[in-house]
């Protein structure tokens, strides 16, 4: 089993689903007592979080690389960012060490293709649905034309994400508030729904949607667990 390096805290409620997912992944193929070999680089998400409303993201890829070098001095044999916001420091972290990083587009890209979907609706942090890094490696990448919710919609997702979800808040009327949003993306075109946040899965079940969701924590962790397996 390959050793799985995690770069976590962001938020750490995330975290503990990677953890759960890629241990009980593990367990399911190797036996009861078995579970993953794996390391977690644990952020204080506050100091993350003023950095990207501050947008120093320079000083977010210092923090990325910084910890991508130390899991791989650990021994870590390959790595992941668990959040989809900070993969716009994946280029840098990939250059940064000589281990692979698996990227969290790229599972969830190959699932949404798997379901014969050509477009796809994506939530998350307003960097993720704005920015270019992320929409553009699934554009660019997978092919895929992506929809992002309305600059309304857009400040509803954001603001739920880190007044609520990240503090481990999970709220009836914000479940409803992303119910409505997906339901905009659908009539716009969506043929599926991104769950573009590693938090989002906390609030948004598959009963929530008319069409399919895709969970980047679970297909993220799940991509881990079979890298992990194949060494
Ligand atoms: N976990 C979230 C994501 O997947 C948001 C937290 C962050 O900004 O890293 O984007």
């Amino acid at each position: 089993m390959r050793m799985i390096g995690l770069i976590g805290g962001m938020s750490w409620e995330s975290s503990a689903e990677y953890y759960r997912i890629i241990n009980q992944g593990v367990r399911d193929q190797l036996g009861p007592t078995a579970s993953a070999r794996c390391l977690l680089w644990s952020f204080d998400f506050s100091e993350i979080e003023a950095l990207q409303h501050r947008g120093d993201w320079d000083g977010l890829t210092a923090r990325m690389v910084d910890a991508a070098r130390r899991l791989e001095a650990a021994g870590a044999d390959g790595l992941l960012i668990c959040t989809n916001t900070m993969h716009r420091m994946a280029p840098a972290v990939q250059a940064a060490v000589g281990i692979p990083l698996i990227h969290i587009a790229d599972p969830t890209a190959e699932r949404i293709k798997a379901g014969g979907i050509g477009t796809v609706g994506l939530l998350g942090t307003a960097f993720t649905m704005e920015h270019d890094f992320y929409k553009g490696r699934l554009a660019e990448r997978h092919g895929l034309d992506v929809l992002v919710p309305n600059e309304a919609d857009r400040a509803t997702v954001h603001q739920i994400i880190y007044d609520e979800l990240v503090a481990g808040k999970v709220l009836p009327a914000s479940r409803d508030a992303y119910r409505e949003v997906i339901g905009r993306l659908v009539d716009a075109g969506a043929e599926g729904v991104i769950l573009g946040c590693t938090e989002i899965m906390l609030l948004v079940r598959r009963e929530d949607s008319p069409v399919p969701l895709f969970d980047t924590t679970a297909l993220h962790a799940e991509a881990a667990i079979a890298w992990s397996m194949a060494g």
